[in-house]
């Protein structure tokens, strides 16, 4: 089965035509400057061949019109026809309390999908954008969403209840969702084959580190508890994002230098997290290089990354009752080995000791604890794509 999975932001559209059986890429690439100018870059990995072209794309419609024109080119394409892709499967940020798993999308879905974009103000009105475009250009082919938030639906009470006024929940839904939850998904059932283990009886931490970061603690291959919140600012501090932090800042902030609250948010999403302690940069190869050379504020960024993330491997050890196994993920969770041991480091007291030359590895499937490590430390490559296109091809064929 061939699917179109689509991750659709206000501007932009990225896409892949993959067979989720074989986990073949068919073709991939991005639409840029949607509503502005437009770019295609198509790329047809098994070719190593790359098309770049700009192309008016006023709305979303456009784009996945520009797409299917890649995907059917006589140079650069990969199909015969439209008719060859089977269904299309969607990136969906915010489900809300409405969606525990993925699911084919209908008038209700959407209806469900809108009823979440005060939860997700920036990006479920984007992610529809993509369905309804893909619907205008593709009205016969089954489409399915996939939600970030999915995954985390099965924490328990006390782990989603926020200590404020119950009405809140009852009344506005205001809990802790979490996001990342189709990496999480996919790196933990990854984590299991790896290991040789059933996900039953498994503890395990998820660490999705990339330029957006999460943790979840996940047993019997559930999620029990995550970092990020009702929205994707909570828990660890990331590249431009704050992470958790005292609410009393804001008022002083604000008091101090007469920010309101869209300011004060831009400052905590955009301003702070690693890029705002270094002063330096969000990304960080550059915090490396510059923490290398003697800079003290990229030092301290890493130091305070490094420091938060194991302080939560610890929380979720105390919330499970244990670990089994530790996993590294997404950009900086993939591919810095420094930063897996500097965070890995001074567990041992829970079981975990790394193996060095084992950790000096990336961006594949690896085990990097010693042999006698009581919990195993993973990396573990996250394939989102690949999750939404399994989900898409087994719930259309089921139709
Ligand atoms: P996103 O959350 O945008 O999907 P990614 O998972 O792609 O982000 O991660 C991007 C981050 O990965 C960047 O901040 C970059 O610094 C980091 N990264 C990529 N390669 C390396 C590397 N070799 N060493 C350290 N960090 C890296």
């Amino acid at each position: 089965m061939k699917v179109l999975v689509i991750n659709a932001g206000s501007s932009s559209l990225k896409y892949q035509l993959m067979d989720p059986a074989t986990r073949d890429v068919l073709a991939k690439g991005l639409c840029e400057r949607i509503g502005i100018d437009g770019r295609l870059t198509h790329k047809v990995p098994a070719k190593d061949q790359k098309f770049e072209a700009e192309i008016a794309m006023p709305t979303h419609a456009e784009a996945i019109e520009a797409v299917l024109q890649a995907l059917t080119d006589s140079d650069h394409g990969v199909i015969a026809s439209m008719d060859e892709i089977d269904a299309v499967g969607h990136r969906v940020l915010h489900g809300g309390m409405a969606f525990t798993e993925s699911c084919i999308i209908d008038d209700a879905c959407i209806e469900a999908i809108k009823e979440c974009i005060p939860l997700g103000p920036l990006h479920n009105p984007a992610n529809l954008m993509g369905i309804e475009a893909c619907q205008k250009v593709m009205p016969t082919k089954p489409q399915v969403a996939v939600f970030d938030t999915a995954f985390h639906m099965t924490m328990p009470e006390k782990a989603f209840t926020y200590a404020i006024p119950y009405e809140y929940y009852e009344k506005d839904k205001v809990r802790r969702y979490g996001f990342h939850g189709t990496s999480h998904r996919y790196v933990s059932a990854r984590a299991a084959a790896l290991m040789g283990r059933d996900p039953k009886g498994l503890k395990l931490i998820s660490c999705h580190l990339g330029n957006g970061s999460s943790l979840a603690a996940i047993v019997d291959g559930k999620c029990v508890d995550t970092t990020m919140g009702l929205g994707p600012l909570a828990g660890v501090p990331m590249g431009t994002r704050a992470g958790d932090m005292d609410a009393t800042i804001l008022e002083y902030l604000m008091g101090r230098y007469g920010y309101d609250i869209k300011e004060m948010l831009t400052i905590l999403n955009k301003k702070s997290g690693v890029l705002g302690i270094s002063g330096v940069s969000s990304d960080f190869r550059d915090l490396e290089s510059a923490a290398a050379e003697g800079n003290h504020r990229a030092r301290l960024a890493l130091d305070v990354f490094y420091y938060d993330v194991k302080k939560y491997i610890g929380a979720y050890a105390a919330a499970m009752g244990g670990v089994d196994g530790i996993i590294f993920t997404a950009g900086v969770g993939e591919n810095a080995a420094g930063t897996r041991m500097a965070i890995a480091s001074g567990l041992e007291y829970m079981g975990v000791k790394m193996d060095e030359e084992k950790n000096n590895t990336r961006g594949k499937e690896a085990i990097i604890s010693a042999d006698d490590s009581k919990v195993t430390v993973m990396v573990i490559p996250t394939d989102e794509e690949l999750m939404i296109a399994s989900d898409t091809a087994e719930i259309v064929s089921k139709l």
